[in-house]
């Protein structure tokens, strides 16, 4: 038995996962969010209680020593030496990662040469594998990248119709997102389908959202881009749309590029169009109170959806499953129907509408007489992170 610890940091957080391998028991978990604050929030889940401190946390150093301190005040660890590893979440592995890397000098060079790519997260991402290095020195630390999973599409899907010259030299391409949430649902999923030929559509609807068309076990296409402002329309974010929209904005508004492109990221989507929140709860509570346009919104939403679904299903040639995931997909039977109800005759799909009420548990929604099976699955990134890290103390 070994101790594992997974860990997402962004910007101004520190997600962390402390599981026992390789029985991928969760021991504990929690979040230092608002770093470099002096009311940063610190929670921990002890013994299922959920324990909040606010307090000044000046960097993701003092984070990291933070969440190490409550580990061993709570006698989680006798000693720091017991985390024999931990899988540190990368967004932005460009061209260079197929699969994760344990973290040594070419792997963080590689990382750090991506920033202009992911400039928030792949910075913070190495904050804070060095804020980790300094309390674990000698422990391996692999990185896991959002992007590895997608790396086995074909130029042709992947490219875009630039100057070659940009492509190049900026490597500009589309590298996709949530890699390790589909990696992970395409598991399930082909687990639940007989034969050796597995075609699948996963829909990972979050915030943050992303399909992916696969077979037998490997990305043929992303939804996602060059980042995650692209392919369908999100929470906060525009998705696909015509790139004259953005010079026709700046030209007609005045302002500069980094302030729409802000926009199109965060002031976007369901939330622009409906002017509502961020939260698409209240963007569908305000559709039934009568919002038109937080209908509208939502039937775009819907829509981008399904043509990515009927996209992948000529890409693929067939379907065989379609997986609905994430904090939208799993706990939200409304969306799921709006965009089921799109798609299922073309795809000769039929659902038992009592199943479809699920939330949060995998379930298989469609009936015995549908042409594909559509199922929910909850995702979960962070133990795929652990069992990247267990494998790296294994070899
Ligand atoms: P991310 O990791 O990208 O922040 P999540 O996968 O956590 O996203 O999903 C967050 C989204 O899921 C929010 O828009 C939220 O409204 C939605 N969501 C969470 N729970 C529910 C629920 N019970 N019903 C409907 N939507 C939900």
């Amino acid at each position: 038995m070994s101790k594992v610890m997974s860990v997402n940091c962004g910007s101004s957080s520190l997600k962390f996962k402390l599981y026992e391998m390789p029985e991928e028991k969760v021991i504990t978990s929690g979040i230092v969010e608002r770093i470099g604050h002096d009311d940063a929030i610190f929670t921990i889940k002890l013994n299922g209680e959920k324990i909040r401190k606010i307090l000044p946390v000046k960097d993701h150093g003092v984070a990291v020593q933070i969440v190490m301190d409550a580990l061993l005040e709570n006698k989680i660890l006798n000693s720091l030496d017991e985390i024999k590893a931990t899988g540190h979440r990368v967004v932005q592995g460009g061209p260079y990662f197929h699969h994760s890397e344990l973290f040594n000098e070419d792997t963080y060079k590689k990382i750090e040469s991506l920033i202009p790519l992911a400039p928030l997260h792949n910075k913070a991402h190495l904050t804070g594998y060095n804020a980790f290095k300094k309390v674990l020195p000698n422990t391996p630390a692999v990185a896991v990248f959002d992007t590895a999973f997608h790396q086995t599409m074909l130029p042709e899907d992947y490219s875009y119709p630039i100057k070659k010259e940009y492509a190049e030299k900026y490597m500009i391409r589309r590298y996709g997102a949530h890699g390790t949430s589909h990696k992970y649902l395409c598991e399930i999923g082909e687990s639940y389908l007989d034969g050796d030929d597995k075609r699948m559509i996963i829909c990972h609807l979050g915030s943050g959202a992303s399909i992916t068309a696969t077979h037998n076990g490997k990305c043929v296409a992303t939804s996602m881009g060059l980042t995650p402002l692209g392919g369908i329309m999100m929470n906060t974010r525009t998705g696909d749309m015509d790139p004259s929209v953005y010079y026709q904005i700046q030209k007609m508004s005045g302002k500069d590029s980094e302030t729409i492109f802000q926009e199109f990221n965060k002031e976007s989507g369901l939330y622009g169009m409906s002017g509502t929140s961020n939260d698409s709860r209240d963007v569908e509570e305000a559709a039934l109170n009568g919002n038109k346009d937080a209908q509208l919104a939502l039937d775009l939403w819907s829509r981008r959806i399904a043509d990515f679904i009927g996209q992948y299903y000529v890409r693929l040639g067939r379907v065989d499953m379609i997986i609905f995931s994430a904090g939208i997909g799993e706990n939200s039977p409304e969306s799921r129907e709006w965009i089921l109800n799109r798609v299922k005759e073309a795809l000769h799909i039929d659902i038992d509408w009592e199943k479809n009420k699920v939330r949060g548990q995998i379930e298989t929604i469609s009936s015995p007489k549908s042409s594909v099976k559509v199922m929910v699955i909850p995702t979960d990134e962070e133990v795929m992170i652990a069992r990247d890290a267990y494998k790296a103390i294994k070899e």
